[in-house]
């Protein structure tokens, strides 16, 4: 397992990375690959602390051994936007008055996965990424994560477009992370579990369950409500995969 290590150091404002634009209520992430040979998460904060000369950047730099957030979490990155014609996923068509457009940077955030000097991306990179997208869950809700290529058509992150399965993965691994930090959280158990309590959650489990191939004295029980806590736990665990969805 490794750490997040998660570090903020915000460039300063610059017309061409960091115009101070706010961003709008926050719709996707979006991940991609920087595409600089050997180029650290402190390399790319020097780069887009001094940029001149051409519109780019991104919230979050992510390497093999950190991760770096270069942009305020509530301000625009120009990190997909390169295509004319607006997104591709109508739901990013994001406008605003001072960037006006139809415009993806509005309203998502932007992640970039460091590569390494022989063209690969790292395997602790790409589960720091993972993580840093679990945080992201959380301050800004489970929202669809796309890669630049989805959004634009631009080949990004290259290793994710080339092998469609590396992505199908990587969006899985986040799921399977999350339930894994889900069931490792005693306040996210607790919740779950208060859920149960709710009379509608009850007949939902008790009726899959025996959808499932439980007794049909269940209904009986749940009718009667002499259905303990304890019981619809066991009929969850044994009937019915997954409680939490
Ligand atoms: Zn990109």
């Amino acid at each position: 397992m490794i750490a997040l290590n998660y570090e903020v150091k915000h460039i300063g404002k610059n017309k061409f990375s960091r115009p101070c634009y706010k961003l709008l209520p926050v719709k996707a992430y979006v991940v991609h690959y920087t595409a600089n040979h050997g180029g650290t998460a402190d390399n790319h904060f020097a780069y887009f602390n001094n940029l001149s000369g051409r519109y780019a950047s991104a919230h979050i730099f992510v390497d093999r051994h950190k991760a770096l957030e270069i942009i305020p979490l509530n301000e625009v990155a120009f990190h997909a936007n390169e295509r004319k014609v607006g997104p591709l996923i109508h739901s990013l068509k994001a406008t605003a008055a001072y960037y006006p457009g139809g415009n993806a940077n509005l309203n998502s955030i932007g992640i970039e996965m460091c590569m390494e000097k022989d063209g690969t991306i790292h395997p602790d990179t790409i589960k720091r990424t993972i993580l840093v997208i679990q945080k992201l869950y959380k301050q800004f809700g489970v929202l669809p994560i796309y890669r630049h290529y989805d959004i634009t058509g631009k080949k990004c992150p290259l290793p994710f477009v080339t092998d469609s399965k590396q992505w199908t993965k990587f969006l899985a691994d986040v799921q399977k992370e999350e339930d894994e930090m889900q069931f490792s959280s005693p306040s996210l158990k607790a919740e779950t579990e208060l859920t149960l309590n709710s009379k509608a959650r009850r007949e939902i489990i008790v009726n899959a369950a025996v959808k499932a191939g439980a007794h049909e004295s269940w209904r009986q029980k749940l009718k009667e409500g002499t259905i303990t806590d304890a019981d619809l736990l066991g009929l969850a665990a044994k009937y019915i995969v997954d409680t939490n969805k």
